[in-house]
C-alpha cells in the first residue's frame, strides 16, 4: 500500500490508477457516490460472470428488476440476453456482464454524459482486471464509448477494432427488440457471428504478441521479396 499523498485528505481521482480484481471493484460500486444516480438507486449493479472469461457484454444501465436485486440483465431484456447466447451453445456464467451506467437512471431514462463519465474508470478498470479479447455492445451508449460516432446500423454484427486497441463485437440492445420484432431476428443472426468474432480476435491478439519474436524472420522474407511484387501484395507478405 502507498502512503497517503503528503498534505492528505484530497478525494481520489481516477488518474490515480486504483486498479484491483473484480471483487475488489464491485466492493467500490456498491458504496459509490460519485454521480447523482447513487440517491435514487436501491441496489448498485457492478456487474458479474465468468472472470476467466475471454469476453466482455456490456450494456447501458440497470433497470427497475437490476436495481431491485443489484444484478445485471435479469430483467426481460437479461431473459433474451439469455436465450441469445444459449443460441450459440454459450451460457451468462461463460461471459462477464456489465453495464456503462452502475446505478438505474430514474425511469429508465438514457444516463447523462456527466454520469456516464463519473462511472467510467469503475468499467475501465473492470477491463483491465477482466483483459477479455472481445467488448460485446449492447446498445447506443455502450458502442459509443468503444466506437464513438459508429453508427449501430451500420456496425452491428461486425467485429471492429477501438482507437485503444480493444475488438469490439457491437449489437443492439435485447430491450430494443422487445419493442421493435424486427430486430430480434437481427440480433440472432448477429450473435451466431460471435465465436467467430472470438476466435478471429484471439487470433489477431496472439499474433501481435508473437511479432516482436518474430522479427528478426519477418526481415529476412521482406528483403526475399522480388523487386516487381507491388505494394498491395507486400503488405499482405509482411502480415503473414
Ligand atoms: N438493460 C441494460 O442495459 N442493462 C441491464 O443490466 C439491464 C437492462
Ligand atoms: Fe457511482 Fe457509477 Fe453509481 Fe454514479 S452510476 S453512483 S458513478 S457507481
Amino acid at each position: 500500500m502507498a502512503p497517503p499523498p503528503p498534505g492528505g485528505g484530497a478525494v481520489p481521482s481516477w488518474s490515480m490508477a486504483i486498479e484491483g480484481t473484480l471483487a475488489e471493484i464491485a466492493d467500490e460500486v456498491r458504496v459509490c457516490t460519485r454521480c447523482p444516480l447513487a440517491a435514487r438507486r436501491t441496489l448498485a449493479v457492478p456487474g458479474e460472470g465468468n472472470e476467466q472469461s475471454d469476453v466482455l457484454l456490456v450494456g447501458e444501465g440497470p433497470g427497475a428488476r437490476e436495481d431491485a436485486t443489484g444484478r445485471p440483465f435479469v430483467g426481460p431484456a437479461g431473459q433474451l440476453l439469455d436465450e441469445l447466447l444459449h443460441a450459440i451453445g454459450w451460457a451468462r456464467e461463460d461471459v462477464f456482464i456489465t453495464n456503462v451506467v452502475k446505478c438505474r437512471p430514474p425511469g429508465n431514462r438514457d444516463p447523462e454524459p456527466a454520469e456516464t463519465a463519473a462511472c467510467a474508470g469503475y468499467l475501465d478498470r473492470q477491463e483491465r482486471a477482466l483483459d477479455p479479447a472481445v467488448v460485446v455492445t449492447l446498445g447506443r451508449h455502450s458502442l459509443q464509448r468503444y466506437l464513438p460516432g459508429a453508427r449501430i446500423g451500420a456496425v452491428h454484427g461486425q467485429l471492429r477494432r477501438s482507437f485503444s486497441g480493444q475488438h469490439v463485437f457491437p449489437m443492439y440492445h435485447p430491450a430494443a427488440a422487445l419493442h421493435q420484432a424486427s430486430l430480434r431476428e437481427t440480433l440472432f443472426r448477429d450473435v451466431r457471428g460471435l465465436p467467430a468474432a472470438l476466435l478471429a480476435a484471439r487470433a489477431a491478439l496472439d499474433a501481435e504478441r508473437s511479432t516482436v519474436l518474430a522479427e528478426p524472420v519477418a526481415v529476412e522474407i521482406v528483403a526475399a521479396v522480388p523487386a516487381d511484387v507491388d505494394a498491395e501484395q507486400m503488405t499482405l507478405f509482411q502480415e503473414r
